[in-house]
């Protein structure tokens, strides 16, 4: 072999061997560089630097933080680091009072305990509002939406004051299933506590009440009103009208209404006939709607925690429940019952509400036990 010829073929192996390498010599470099974080000076070389990043889920948040969605980092460019949500909010016991506010108007008191101070499962931020989700052990997602209105002033970037409303507010959806949960035989002692144990469950119910106990808790009425709840007349002292005739039971709602009317200034619509006895004849003669119900807890008669499962096995869309808010077992087991339904996914409504998300229009002179 002549020389060149030899000089020609270790030079074409040398560039073999240096095109093969060329890739992992030039990655080495460019680690080299990655490893000294002084020579990042732009949020590319950042972006290039952290590989999970996905460039195209970085946005913009203003001149100083960027987002990445896709792993839920902010990123600091004054600083070119990432930050955890906790650095930007500048006032985190505001900032929780702010999550906890709209947490409760999405979820019952007690989901919100359970989450509140979990960390976020995301924190996704976009310029006009804040979209957090927590997951529960049990595999749970809850979401709730923060408007730049309410946070603005809590957290180191800036935001879009643009969105009207609250994105958290539900309201009635026509499209759950539903029940009425009825409560009878009050205002009572208890009523208040049953309306605390409503509220927390951002539940609602229809109060059939005695115009004897009105007379002595007109204070428990307005409650009543005031959260938002119904109230219906079941008699002034609980005879059944069907002993009192047509004559007496006219007299008997209608001296009720009256206590109702100096108490809240409205008129009673909805009569609940005492021990659910009324005939044709008086349904025919008195302009009330009358309720009756579908499903009996019989609270009144066992008197413990039986009463929740006698609901529960049998509970469906458009039933309405009969409760009774003057036996204290009956407040005793009240959340468990609460909770069980918001499990089973049941919206809690009032009588009326329940008859308008099923489309029936409640008439006088009529008797309803479910709206279905
Ligand atoms: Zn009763």
């Amino acid at each position: 072999m002549k020389r060149g010829y030899f000089f020609y073929l270790v030079l074409l192996l040398f560039i073999f061997i240096i095109s093969f390498f060329m890739p992992f010599i030039s990655s080495i470099s460019t680690l080299k560089i990655s490893a000294k974080n002084s020579s990042i000076k732009s949020l590319e070389a950042f972006i290039e630097k952290n590989s999970f990043i996905d460039k195209d889920s970085v946005v913009k948040i203003d001149d100083n933080y960027y987002y990445s969605k896709n792993d839920d980092s902010i990123i600091d460019v004054s600083k070119m680091s990432f930050v955890k949500p906790v650095d930007v909010i500048e006032n985190m016991d505001l900032f929780k009072e702010l999550l906890f506010k709209e947490l409760r108007i999405k979820y019952p008191l007690f989901v919100v305990e359970q989450i509140i101070n979990n960390d976020f499962d995301s924190f996704i931020v976009s310029s006009d509002k804040i979209d957090i989700s927590y997951l529960t052990t049990e595999g749970n997602k809850y979401d709730v939406t923060l408007v730049c209105r309410d946070y603005k002033n809590l957290v180191s970037f800036g935001c879009v004051d643009d969105i009207q409303g609250d994105p958290n507010s539900i309201g009635i959806d026509p499209s759950k299933k539903s029940v009425a949960l009825t409560f009878d035989d009050g205002p009572c002692v208890y009523t208040n506590d049953v309306i605390d144990l409503l509220l927390d469950f951002n539940m609602k119910a229809t109060f059939f009440e005695l115009g004897s106990l009105m007379e002595r808790y007109p204070e428990t009425v307005k409650r009543v009103l005031d959260s938002g709840f119904e109230v219906g007349s079941h008699g002034y002292n609980h005879k059944a009208f069907t002993k009192l005739k047509v004559g007496g039971t006219l007299k008997d709602i209608s001296r009720t209404n009256d206590i109702y009317r100096e108490i809240s200034g409205r008129d009673l619509k909805l009569v609940r006939p005492p021990y659910g006895s009324i005939n044709a004849s008086i349904r025919d003669s008195i302009d009330v709607t009358f309720v009756k119900w579908s499903v009996d807890s019989l609270d009144w008669k066992v008197r413990d925690e039986r009463y929740v499962e006698n609901v529960m096995s049998v509970a469906k869309d458009g039933d309405i429940i009969l409760l009774h808010d003057i036996h204290k077992t009956t407040l005793e087991h009240l959340r468990d019952l609460l909770i069980r339904l918001y499990n089973e996914n049941f919206q809690v409504v009032t009588v009326s509400e329940l008859a308008s998300i099923k489309g029936i229009p409640l008439e006088s002179r009529k008797v309803y036990f479910k709206f279905v």
